[in-house]
């Protein structure tokens, strides 16, 4: 029986295993953070809903759970004022021996340029999609994915110029609410393909 036992957990050792797990940190968007920031209170399931399109795009190899505090999370997500890089940034960073990332993620959209600012002050999905989907690029540097030169992918650099507006308003048009975004993870076969074959699924 001991044996049977001992056995059961090391089954059950070994399918933990399989999944890649990353703990996470989101910063809550208080009123001194949206006073700073322009962030807004349903921000922080924003990003939650980025890592859980990860997780579930990837078919089960990665998973993310909420860390009790953010010294010990490998990704991080701050809400920025627009004192760094547009849209956001991921930094390396090393935690308790793994690689992680600090993740910075501009709430205010005004400071996106004149169409961007135009485009998202009367349409507050919009304005959604773009904080959601920089959450989705920038956690996908986080957990390791370069930059592309694809249009069609998350990891899409606007470096390589394009229709800006319009790489946000194709995702837009897929919602008809808010709580479409938890289940459009806006990624492409491309961004799925890469994805798998970083973290791939054991069955
Ligand atoms: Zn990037």
């Amino acid at each position: 029986m001991v044996i049977l036992q001992l056995a059961l957990l090391l089954l059950l050792a070994g399918c933990s295993a399989w999944a890649e797990e990353w703990t996470y940190w989101i910063d809550p968007c208080t009123p001194e953070a949206e006073k700073a920031t322009a962030c807004k209170p349903g921000d922080p399931e924003l990003g939650k809903w980025a890592l859980e399109a990860w997780a579930r795009e990837s078919g089960g190899g990665i998973t993310f759970r909420a860390s009790p505090t953010e010294a010990h999370a490998r990704l991080r997500i701050h809400w920025a004022n627009g004192q760094g890089s547009l849209y956001g940034e991921a930094v390396p960073v090393e935690v308790d021996g793994q690689r992680g990332a600090d993740i910075y993620v501009l709430p205010d959209t005004r400071m996106l340029g004149r169409e961007i600012a135009t485009a998202t002050r009367t349409d507050e999905m919009l304005r959604d999609t773009v904080v959601y989907l920089t959450c989705l690029h920038e956690t996908g540097h986080g957990i390791g994915f370069a930059h592309t030169a694809a249009f069609a992918d998350i990891m899409y650099s606007f470096r390589f110029g394009g229709d800006i507006n319009e790489y946000f308003g194709r995702y837009r048009r897929s919602l008809k609410k808010r709580g479409d975004i938890a289940t459009r993870a806006g990624i492409s076969e491309a961004d799925r393909a890469v994805l798998k074959a970083r973290y791939p699924a054991k069955e």
